[in-house]
């Protein structure tokens, strides 16, 4: 009997236990199932959506260069899959195991009607196999790290197939262009195919290219003027790459990648939170944060704009803002000061802000997006004190951000490094460029004694 081979985040085709499975029974019917129901508010965001276009198809090449295609069907996915069964007369699903709280419920409801089987790889190692001598879950990233690091290096990655049986007669399937993935007018998203190439042979490409520098990683990563970070996030979020992948290929390297591999680390501890606590993307894990006056955003609409356009009049908001909206992507240490000046600067609720990361990120990942947007604000269960405010005209310098502001804010282009972070040190403000939204110590000053509010 044919079997089926069901797509989620994991959009390719080498080291894919479920297709690995899925070949060894007979012919194999792929399918991806597009359901902008089940996840609610965390349904695929716009900038993903253009992702999955490219990504799609060219999964859909590489299938068909082995023989085989990809089905598309859209609605609920148990329902859809059962459909599927009964026309091609297959029984047996095989899938990657994910962890967001929508797919596990599907996964639930096609276990209840099909023989679904769940397979590893979309993380370093499953959630819940490394936990304390206690046999809890690590709450702390550190000792998660440490405890995931006896578990390295993870099985080695198995090749593509060379071919794929295919049915007899191919069901119905959707056309891509019919989904509509992609923005009409204005079509925002005109540079992001300068920065990205989604799929599995892009991916493949942006690991080689970091082998190079991977070894200077622990020094560069931090400054976003410099290429410095592999920029693989939104190909580890489609799976179109394999972590164990990434980990042998980086492992590999001259200098030291252990910062790095560290880093692959905290996507499995992020998976990990979530899987305990599903709720994760929109419930303060520590509920002192229930209390919290944050303020009314009728009131502080105009503010959110502000953050949202690139308009705050803090040239390393604006720069990471505006990096966000060219290109689907922003540099991580600004992705924390942006963060931050959201939540403590404008006291504006993390939740607004990682809606807006959702939307507007093509690497938006429910585990990573949740658990650092509460590692800033403070609310999450590893995270910064809240009282620790970030200052952005401070960081700014100590980062080496000026490249990046001049490439961003080209209002500011003209501007040497030595004043470029603080328009207080400007001897006439551009008039394209806008003024604070507020002043840091005003800033600072209200967001402390908002805390010490909420804490009665
Ligand atoms: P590299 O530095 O090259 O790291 C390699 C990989 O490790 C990344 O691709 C990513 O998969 C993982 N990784 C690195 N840092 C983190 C981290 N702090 N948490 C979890 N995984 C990490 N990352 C996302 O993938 N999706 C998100 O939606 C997302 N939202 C974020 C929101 C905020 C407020 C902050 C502060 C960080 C967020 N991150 C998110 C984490 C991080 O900023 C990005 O993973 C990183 O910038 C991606 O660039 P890179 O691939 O060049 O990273």
């Amino acid at each position: 009997d044919p079997v089926i081979l069901w797509f989620r985040q994991d959009l390719r085709l080498s080291d894919q236990a479920a297709l690995a499975a899925a070949l060894g029974e007979g012919p194999v019917i792929p399918v991806y199932i597009l359901d902008d129901d089940a996840p609610r508010q965390w349904k695929m965001g716009a900038a993903q959506r253009w992702w999955l276009h490219y990504s799609l198809k060219s999964l859909d090449k590489n299938l068909r260069e082995r023989g085989s295609r990809l089905i598309l069907r859209r609605g609920d996915c148990a329902e859809e899959l059962q459909q599927l069964a009964r026309e091609t007369c297959s029984q047996r699903v095989h899938a990657l195991a994910h962890y967001e709280p929508w797919w596990r419920n599907a996964e639930k409801a096609v276990g209840q009607r099909l023989d679904l089987q769940l397979h590893d790889g979309g993380l370093l190692l499953p959630p819940g196999c490394v936990r304390t001598s206690g046999g809890d879950l690590y709450q702390i990233y550190t000792p998660f790290m440490r405890a995931t690091m006896l578990h390295m290096p993870p099985s080695k990655p198995s090749p593509t197939p060379s071919r794929i049986d295919s049915p007899s007669r191919w069901p119905h399937s959707d056309s891509l262009d019919e989904w509509d993935l992609l923005p009409s007018r204005p079509n925002w998203a005109e540079a992001f195919a300068n920065d990205w190439m989604p799929g599995e042979a892009g991916a493949r490409d942006r690991v080689s290219s970091f082998l190079d520098e991977a070894g200077d990683y622990d020094l560069a990563r931090n400054l976003p003027s410099a290429e410095g970070t592999s920029r693989l996030s939104p190909h580890l979020h489609f799976g179109e790459v394999s972590p164990a992948y990434v980990w042998h290929r980086i492992s590999g390297v001259p200098g030291d990648p252990t910062t790095f591999l560290k880093e692959l680390i905290w996507r499995d501890y992020a998976h990990t939170q979530i899987w305990a606590l599903p709720a994760y993307g929109s419930k303060n894990a520590r509920s002192v944060f229930d209390q919290m006056p944050w303020r009314d955003l009728r009131e502080a609409k105009g503010d959110f704009i502000a953050w949202k356009k690139g308009r705050t009049g803090y040239p390393i908001v604006d720069a990471g803002m505006r990096q966000l909206w060219t290109t689907g992507w922003m540099h991580n240490r600004v992705r924390m000061i942006v963060a931050s000046f959201l939540i403590k600067h404008l006291l504006i609720d993390w939740r607004h802000g990682a809606q807006w990361f959702w939307d507007t990120l093509v690497d938006a990942d429910y585990a990573n997006n949740s658990v650092n947007w509460q590692w800033v604000a403070g609310s999450g269960v590893d995270a910064n004190m809240f009282s620790r405010i970030m200052a952005p005209l401070t960081q700014s310098p100590k980062f080496e951000a000026a490249d990046y502001i001049r490439q961003w804010v080209p209002e500011l282009a003209h501007l040497d490094d030595k004043v470029i972070h603080d328009p207080d040190s400007y001897d006439v403000r551009p008039s394209a460029y806008p003024p604070k939204r507020i002043g840091h110590r005003e800033a600072r000053e209200r967001a402390l004694a908002a805390y010490q509010q909420s804490r009665g």
